[in-house]
């Protein structure tokens, strides 16, 4: 399971404790500091390293044994070197570009490459992946785009045995190839959106029995009443049509709420109630209009956005939800939640 940035924002070595506990076989990162935090908990299950390492990085990544994702026969020379002295043999992945464009060999050069790593007595070839640019997209173009590339694998694949080298571990899905490309599973997959509780794809609902981890919570601090014509926050962009009682709820773009939520129709959840932010979300904090007649108190608790269960009341945003409003991805609004917003974490 990916635990990249933070687990999605969710905190890396809870996340990763409870996906090891549920029976993920591998967990995978971004980067090496990522993996030394996870070891640093005691978290000693096979790391997948999805992002090129820096050369400096090396001796840390043998140290750490992580199992890098490797495209070029420079990746694997430097390897080999920083895996001498170990004692041990370090397990890579060759990983084959069959059309992300981003990081892995071309499909015709997979063969070679698996053969140098076959050939290195300090490595050994552990997996072959390659990964999914539209595999998140049911548009007929795009499914076809997703079979070529499936295709362009498993033709890289067949020359690997060929050669009479076992590619070991195939993996290729990410979220969206488990929603709309069953036949990409092979031997291993890489969800991680999914498994946070979010589609991949906006439009299309997630037909797994998951549902969103995040919720993000906070409280009302202040209550205020205003006059019909006053203006509330930076740049007077709202104000009262008529005389009403404003919330402050302690939470802005410095906890990585998107400040463009500010007059995109963002609303909460403030005593069960859907009510709208209002002028432009600050740094620490937004307002909320509760309206002329309330009785919402200072302490009351806020739901910015949740797991879409009703909470005492009405239905919460969720993740995806913010991210549609501030025109970007789930990923974005969990990945973005920043370290002085407390995880706390409930069964
Ligand atoms: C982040 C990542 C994934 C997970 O992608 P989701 O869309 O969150 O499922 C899988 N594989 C690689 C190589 C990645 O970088």
């Amino acid at each position: 399971m990916p635990v990249k940035a933070n687990a999605y924002g969710h905190g890396a070595v809870e996340t990763a404790r409870a996906a090891l506990e549920e029976g993920a076989a591998f967990l995978a990162v971004a980067a090496v500091s990522e993996a030394a935090c996870l070891r640093a908990a005691g978290i000693d299950a096979p790391l997948l390293l999805l992002s090129p390492a820096l050369p400096e990085e090396l001796p840390e990544l043998a140290a750490l044994e992580l199992r890098p994702f490797v495209s070029c026969a420079e990746d694997i020379d430097a390897l080999d070197n920083a895996a001498a002295g170990s004692g041990k043999r370090l397990p890579v992945h060759l990983k084959i570009d069959t059309g992300m464009g981003r990081v892995g060999c071309t499909p015709e050069k997979a063969e070679g490459l698996a053969r140098r790593i076959a050939g290195s007595r300090r490595l050994f070839l552990e997996g072959v992946a390659t990964h999914l640019s539209a595999a998140d997209s049911p548009a007929p173009d795009d499914m076809r785009w997703t079979a070529r590339q499936l295709a362009r694998f498993g033709e890289a694949v067949s020359a690997i045995r060929a050669a009479g080298i076992d590619p070991g571990i195939l993996h290729a899905a990410n979220s969206g190839a488990l929603v709309f490309h069953p036949e990409a599973l092979f031997d291993m997959a890489r969800p991680g959106i999914a498994l946070y509780g979010y589609s991949p794809a906006p439009e299309h609902p997630l037909a797994l029995p998951v549902t969103p981890v995040m919720e993000l919570r906070s409280a009302v601090v202040f209550i205020k009443r205003a006059r019909r014509g006053e203006a509330v926050s930076y740049g007077r962009t709202w104000t009262a049509h008529e005389d009403t009682f404003i919330a402050t709820v302690p939470a802005g773009y410095g906890d990585g709420l998107p400040r463009r939520l500010g007059g995109a129709g963002f609303s909460v959840l403030v005593g069960g109630e859907r009510r709208p932010v209002v002028g432009r979300v600050c740094m620490d904090q937004f307002m909320v209009d509760l309206g002329p007649e309330t009785c919402v108190k200072r302490g009351d608790p806020v739901v910015i956005f949740g797991t879409g269960a009703a909470a005492g009341g009405g239905s919460p945003n969720i993740a995806a939800d913010i991210a549609r409003l501030a025109g970007t991805i789930p990923y974005e609004i969990t990945t973005a939640i920043a370290s002085r917003v407390p995880r706390v974490y409930e069964d």
